[in-house]
């Protein structure tokens, strides 16, 4: 087709633009009409939730650990932790020894980093009225611009801060991306419901926010915060993020050949996972007593430079790790009846059965805290996973 030359006038620019704005407020206002008529209370979400749910007791852990760290190792794909522990590398082989999953899934919609980790903190897919319906992938917009979850979903998104915070734990988040601040715009006194349970500790639900642009330093502030948890002799829930491997593969593909930048980074990234735990291991008011749930956003290379293709299981397949130093290695779905275990390249749409998700981490680490679900959420909401599990005796 032929190109033709580009010659409009400011003022056709302008008239184009208003026409434009019109329609995305003429847009917007439907969206909200449309929003405002779905049921936006906790309440009856969460009584039609335990109503169809089938009859269960809840499988309360037996001794309830008092730390959990939430590690989400950004585009980290499972073959990579596979080779990494074939390598003979010492960090994932240690979190290995414990229940774990190289056939985790993310999101079914989409692999992109807000979206799942959203969902990991959140227990709830991106899409549909129970779905947390964040899209944006860059740094969010200011709170007074809707940049905050429930402004996006049209009423409060409950997360797993808000749980354990309410329970009076001490809760934390050490990111290395700046657009993570979505979720201190989120759960900030001013945006975070009211403490659900008394005595109240305020509606700030992130007590710590910290950010830090390599892992290493993620890693070290981790250390320094869960010795201060254990110093004040408060119990904890933290979230950890690595971005590193996410860079490596935006910046060189998601290459599994030997000796890649991307499998370099891995490998520095499986340093990190064993400096965690033998910090752990090491030390007496942590060992025995702090659990890690590592997970992926998303994994990468298709297309090569990215993960945005939400059919390939280069972006959907991640690890989902349980690591409770008791040192058992098992498998995730043989201790998870509930969970459909998809096969190697199947990607599991959100009809297609429930396998063991990213968004699982939030309601798993509450679990292992001997804490309830995250209300009106909808994965692992039964907290099913680990049904098979006891925690052995110490
Ligand atoms: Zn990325």
């Amino acid at each position: 087709m032929q190109q033709q030359p580009q010659r409009v006038s400011g003022r056709a620019v302008g008239a184009v633009m208003f026409i434009a704005a019109l329609a995305v407020t003429v847009a917007w206002i439907v969206i909200r009409m449309f929003v405002t008529t779905q049921p936006v209370e906790d309440a009856p979400d969460a009584a039609a939730a335990s109503a169809s749910a089938p009859a269960m007791a809840p499988r309360a852990i037996t001794t309830p650990f008092d730390h959990v760290v939430v590690l989400s190792i950004d585009g980290l794909r499972a073959d990579a932790v596979e080779d990494a522990v074939r390598r003979g590398r010492p960090g994932f082989a240690a979190l290995l020894k414990g229940p774990h999953t190289l056939e985790a899934r993310t999101d079914p919609d989409i692999t992109v980093t807000l979206p799942n980790h959203t969902g990991m903190v959140t227990g709830r897919l991106f899409k549909g009225p129970q779905g947390h319906n964040w899209l944006p992938n860059d740094l969010p917009p200011t709170i007074a611009e809707g940049g905050t979850l429930h402004a996006a979903h049209g009423s409060y998104v409950p997360s797993m801060w808000d749980v354990a915070h309410d329970h009076g734990l001490l809760t934390g988040m050490i990111a290395s991306k700046d657009k993570f601040i979505l979720y201190d715009n989120s759960y900030r006194e001013e945006q975070g419901a009211p403490d659900a349970i008394a005595p109240d500790h305020g509606r700030a639900k992130l007590d710590i926010v910290e950010l830090a642009f390599r892992g290493e330093g993620v890693e070290r502030k981790a250390e320094a915060a869960l010795d201060r948890a254990a110093i004040d002799g408060r119990r904890s829930l933290w979230f950890l993020h690595f971005a590193d491997t996410d860079l490596a593969g935006h910046g060189t593909t998601w290459d599994m050949t030997p000796g890649s930048a991307y499998l370099a980074c891995v490998d520095r990234m499986d340093a990190l996972v064993d400096r965690l735990v033998r910090h752990i291991e090491g030390s007496p008011s942590l060992r025995g007593r702090t659990a890690i749930v590592m997970t992926a956003d998303h994994g990468g290379g298709a297309p090569p430079l990215s993960h945005t293709v939400a059919e390939s299981p280069l972006n959907f397949r991640i690890p989902f790790v349980v690591w409770t130093g008791d040192g058992a290695a098992a498998d995730l779905y043989d201790l998870s009846p509930m969970r459909a275990r998809p096969a190697a390249s199947e990607r599991m749409t959100a009809t297609g059965g429930s396998p063991i998700r990213n968004a699982d981490a939030g309601n798993c680490a509450l679990w292992l805290l001997g804490l309830p679900s995250i209300p009106t959420s909808t994965v692992g909401a039964e907290q099913d996973l680990l049904a098979g599990w006891s925690r052995p005796a110490r």
